[in-house]
This record gives structure tokens, sequence and C-alpha cells, in this order.
């Protein structure tokens, strides 16, 4: 049985003084009922230490939403692996698709962040998905699998314990548009199948393959009760205790 996982993506969002109030409400929710899931927040990286520190003795894991593939140097504006090991961050979103095309990154790009921070025991949220555009060309499945395919390239099946797969289709993100239940179903469907073509049936039946894309309260319950469905990675809906925390009650 694969465990959920509910991941917050805070984005560009949140002071020091938002970060304690938003974990701290998130705390308080918790005492009230018993999480069937595994629950990460990803601030930004001022918020990190601010955020580790609110987390201690809870249950909640600290992810980050990016980091360099470098170890250091000279690398204005970047963050390392160790960086973000040092102020306890567990897990780090990496591919997400606003880092893909506000950022240009590329699958080879990702490929190398992925390999790093599996390298230095950093768990990565790996983000794919397809645009509208390439959806209504009926390219998704393609894709999807040359993401998979390029991001994962060296990335051993030991390894993939270590990784969170998001399926965020571009369209749905902060649009307020969700992929029907059956949509989302049927992409991860193909990717597990994928991976038990790269890999094996072992890698393809543990790994965790969240769907993102505009998951709120009122559509994470009919969501997560699909077979392929492990969580979700929430934007917009995580910033608000309440409505991160019906979304954690829907596992
Ligand atoms: C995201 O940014 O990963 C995301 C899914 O955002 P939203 O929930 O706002 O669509």
């Amino acid at each position: 049985m694969r465990k959920k996982v509910i991941a917050g993506n805070w984005k560009m969002h949140n002071n020091v003084q938002e970060t304690k109030d938003l974990i701290n409400g998130i705390k308080e929710g918790l005492k009230e009922f018993k999480p069937n899931c595994e629950i990460i927040v990803c601030p930004t990286f001022t918020n990190l230490l601010t955020a580790a520190n609110e987390l201690a003795g809870t249950e909640i894991k600290l992810g980050a939403q990016n980091m360099f593939y470098e170890d250091k140097g000279a690398f204005t504006g970047e963050i390392s692996a160790d960086m973000l090991k040092s102020v306890c961050a567990e897990y780090v979103i990496l591919g997400h698709s606003e880092r893909r095309t506000i950022f240009g990154e590329t699958d080879e790009i990702i490929n190398k962040k992925i390999l790093k921070a599996l390298e230095k025991g950093l768990k990565p949220i790996f983000c794919i998905g397809e645009t509208l555009e390439e959806r209504e060309k009926n390219l998704t499945f393609n894709v999807v699998k040359n993401q998979i395919v390029n991001g994962l390239k060296n990335v051993s099946a030991d390894n993939m314990k270590n990784i969170i797969i998001a399926y965020e289709p571009v369209w749905a993100i902060g649009t307020g548009k969700t992929a029907t239940k059956e949509q989302a179903q049927e992409v991860h469907a193909f990717i597990r199948e994928l991976l038990k073509e790269i890999y094996n049936s072992e890698v393809a039946e543990n790994v965790i393959i969240q769907y993102g894309g505009s998951v709120k309260p009122e559509n994470a319950a009919e969501l997560l009760s699909q077979p392929d469905i492990d969580g979700a990675l929430v934007g917009g809906a995580c910033l608000k205790a309440d409505s991160f925390l019906s979304i954690i009650k829907a596992c």
C-alpha cells in the first residue's frame, strides 16, 4: 500500500511572520485529527530555517522549491543541495512548470538537479506535465514520456524510492481548471506503466505519483480516490491553513 503524500508549494508567497502563522495554523488544525498521509510544506528559501524551527517535533516535512546542481562556486543567486540540507529540508521540488517556462529549465538541467539532489540525500519532487496545446494535439503521453525518460536519466532503480513524481498538467496549474479524475488517472496509470518498462514492477508499484493542478478542498477527495493518484502537490490552496487541512483530510 502506497502512503499518500500531500505537499504544499508556497511559491513566492509569505514573509517570515506569515510563514510562522501558516505553519502554526496547520499545526493547530492537526490537533483535531490524525492525518492519513505524509505532509510536506515547501516555503521560499528565505523562510526555510524559520519553517524548520516551527516544524521541529512535528511529523510535517520540509521541502524547498528549487536548487542548483553544482556544489558551490560563482553561481550568483543559486542555492546548493548542502545549503538546503543545512536548514533541514528533506525534499526539493524540481522541474516545476514555472521553472521550465519562466526560467528556461530544460530536461537536461532538471536531470542534473535530480542527480545532485539524490547524491546529497535530498528527495526530489519531480514535476512533469503537458501544456494545453500539447494536450489538444494528443501529445500528452509523448511529452510526459520524454520528460520522464530525460529527467530520470542515470537514476537507479534503487534511488526511485527517494523520488516523488508530480503529474501537473500545465493548463491546470493556477488556472482553476482541474483535470477530471479520469484524465488524471489515465496519465498516472501511463506513468506507472512506463516506470515498469524503464525499471521494473517493484519500482512502478511503489513510486508515489502526486497530481497537481488546482487541487482544492472541493475536488481533492475524488482525485485522491483514483487508484494511481498517491497524493497532491498543492499551490494556491496550500496558502490558507483551512484549505490545506481540508485537502489533508481528504486522504
Ligand atoms: C503548483 O504550483 O504546483 C500547483 C499545482 O498550483 P495550483 O494548485 O495553484 O494549481
